[in-house]
């Protein structure tokens, strides 16, 4: 049985990197039934804060990961921790030590003077068992780490890792104020829970030795690991704030659906043929660790927003609208998941990236006082296109139904043989007075869904503003 987790640390809001990791961890674990875990390492007292562990969740249950355990939260586990690390004294695996910063300090400068690694010295290591000339004193934990030989393992991604003994130091596994370090407690907790695999950055291949070595001198197991590569930005440096949004919930935010992301996040560093359109249940079917690359995969922005674009025009009409009205209601715009707004949806979902960008594609259908963008003004609502206008407004009381397109044409018609005019020479002033721009859905449609009295005022509208 497959058992993995999520583990972050509430640090910072939940961003697209650790998004990633949650995925695949849960991607590989429902694809072999198992079960997965989220827990809160929230042992830094200092940066950690409710509000990222809010962001973490929400952010989590928004892009559709649902954890089958937790979240179980590190602070609430220091009883274990303590536990075991005096288990690891007790057995003679971890030693207490007495060296003070400044001394460590010394030792660090005085070792780099003489060009080797700034490794502890490993002074309190060997103290003989009745030395009492540190009694009392502040003293931290550290792990007794073997001197010589090599540890190695088989990640899933990289293949065969090995590290010598000797690059890696006696640990720190509690400080001095008797809180337990990361590489500690994430080995304690990993244990506890039964995890079987352990899918993260690969940032962290350099601590996993330690933690293995931490693994053996317990008995317990060790799981099996797979580190993914980091995401990149287009300049191949690492993503950061530079590259734009990184918060996963700022996405969202920005009107990008839950389905795009995942599909997205799934295919970065992923890949399944040139398949580029998965559903959840898909991803799940196909996920599989072998299949990730090994090298730094390049966040697009393109590729995510043409993916939610393709989201937009595919997912049920009457789904996309419910999920547009908080977009129209950040414009001041209350409106309804009704038929007319499956309308608009269906007649702006060719072209909008986003749900923001419909949502203000769409503002003109809700509310009179829109946005009029001066140049077409200036162009289409001008002495020469009044008499058109007026026509049009005046042909229009004899039309019952807003819905009647063949009469509505009919009237278009009429009107492009009395001025001599193309159709677009019509519709285009038409459409400006309609919706302050010369971009819209079909001026046919554009009238069904506004409505007769609506039509009319903003004709008269236009009329009057033309001097
Ligand atoms: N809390 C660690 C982090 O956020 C977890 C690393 C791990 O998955 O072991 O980087």
């Amino acid at each position: 049985m497959v058992k993995s987790r999520f583990a972050p640390s509430p640090t910072g809001n939940l961003h697209i990197g650790g998004a990633r990791t949650a995925l695949f961890n849960y991607l590989y674990t429902k694809h072999h039934g198992g079960i997965f875990v989220l827990r809160i390492e929230d042992t830094d007292v200092e940066r950690s804060k409710d509000e990222y562990v809010k962001d973490i969740l929400g952010g989590l249950s928004w892009l559709g990961i649902h954890w089958d355990e937790g979240p179980y939260y590190q602070m609430d586990r220091m009883d274990l921790y303590r536990e075991h690390a005096y288990r690891l004294l007790d057995q003679g695996c971890a030693y207490k030590c007495y060296c003070t910063a400044e001394m460590l300090e010394e030792k660090r400068k005085k070792a780099l003077k003489e060009g080797g690694k700034p490794h502890y010295d490993r002074t309190c290591r060997d103290l003989p068992a009745d030395d009492t000339s540190n009694e009392g004193k502040p003293f931290v934990i550290r792990f007794r780490s073997p001197v010589s030989g090599e540890v190695s393992f088989t990640d899933l991604i990289r293949g065969r890792i090995t590290f010598k003994c000797e690059e890696l130091d006696d640990l720190i596994i509690f400080r001095t104020d008797s809180t337990p370090t990361y590489n500690f407690t994430v080995v304690i907790d990993d244990a506890l829970m039964g995890i079987t695999h352990i899918v993260r950055g690969d940032d962290h291949i350099n601590n996993t030795p330690r933690q293995i070595l931490i693994y053996e001198a317990l008995k317990y197991p060790v799981p099996q690991f797979a580190h993914v590569p980091l995401i990149h930005g287009k300049d191949k440096a690492r993503l950061s704030k530079r590259h734009g949004a990184t918060s996963l919930l700022e996405y969202r935010n920005e009107g990008f659906l839950p389905e795009a992301l995942m599909n997205y996040l799934a295919r970065l560093g992923w890949a399944h043929g040139d398949q580029e359109i998965f559903s959840q249940q898909e991803l799940i079917e196909k996920f599989d660790l072998p299949a990730v690359g090994k090298s730094p995969s390049v966040f697009d922005m393109d590729k995510l927003t043409w993916l939610n674009g393709h989201y937009l025009k595919t997912l049920p009409a009457e789904d996309v609208a419910g999920r547009l009205l908080p977009f129209l209601e950040g414009m001041g715009i209350k409106a309804a998941a009704d038929s007319r707004l499956v309308r608009v949806v269906v007649n702006l979902r060719e072209r909008a990236r986003t749900l923001k960008e419909m949502a203000q594609m769409a503002e003109y259908f809700f509310r009179d006082d829109f946005a009029l963008d001066e140049a077409a003004r200036a162009k289409f609502l001008t002495p020469a296109t009044k008499p058109i206008l007026v026509d049009f407004a005046e042909g229009l009381k004899g039309v019952a139904s807003m819905d009647e397109e063949e009469t509505l044409k009919t009237l278009i018609e009429g009107l492009t043989k009395k001025y001599n005019a193309k159709p677009v020479g019509i519709i285009q002033p038409v459409r400006v007075a309609l919706c302050g721009r010369t971009v819209s859905p079909g001026i046919f449609e554009v009238i069904a869904i506004l409505g007769k009295e609506a039509v009319e005022k903003r004709l008269v509208r236009a009329i009057e503003s033309i001097q």
